[in-house]
């Protein structure tokens, strides 16, 4: 489970993070692109958009679940 202490700072702020654990496999990025983006050196994914309408927090939540170190988190905000 994604811990909030361990979320990478450059995450836009909002619901969904990714924390220190993401391995950067680009499978979030692949479900939610909308959502989730590689940072520019390839190290880790973060979350460039929040999710506004049904379908993208569904994306999101998939995401979430695929995530295979699960690095994604969701603080249950909105
Ligand atoms: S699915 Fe998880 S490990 Fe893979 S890039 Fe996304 S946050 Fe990182």
């Amino acid at each position: 489970m994604a811990s909030i202490e361990y979320r990478f700072s450059d995450n836009i702020s909002g619901p969904f993070y990714v924390d220190s654990n993401c391995i950067a496999c680009d499978t979030c990025v692949g479900i939610a692109p909308q959502c989730f983006r590689l940072t520019s050196d390839y190290d880790h994914a973060i979350v460039v958009g929040q999710p506004v309408s049904e379908r993208d927090f569904n994306l999101c939540r998939e995401a979430l679940a695929c995530c295979p170190v699960n690095a994604i988190g969701d603080d249950g905000s909105q």
